[in-house]
């Protein structure tokens, strides 16, 4: 079961182009984690690219690694 996540996607904006590249912006994580933001708010991320609620600091993951809370990166404010 590959998606196409080959390579080192370390740089969350990297991984926000790459997902969206492959159209799975909208996917669900293999496991619904809840992010700590920076801002103090915390949310559950529901798909892999989610915005914070709060200060809207984009978040991601790819769909491949989703079930590992390290994979999660910040990709910027509103970078999604
Ligand atoms: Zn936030």
């Amino acid at each position: 079961m590959s998606c196409g996540c080959s390579g080192n996607l370390s740089d969350g904006q990297a991984i926000v182009d790459h997902v969206k590249s492959k159209g799975k912006q909208n996917f669900s994580p293999k496991v619904p984690h809840i992010i700590s933001c920076d801002c103090g708010e915390a949310f559950t991320l529901e798909t892999v690219i989610m915005n914070c609620p709060n200060c809207e600091m984009t978040f991601v993951v790819k769909p491949c690694g989703s079930a590992d809370v390290n994979n999660i990166k910040q990709a910027g404010i509103k970078y999604a």
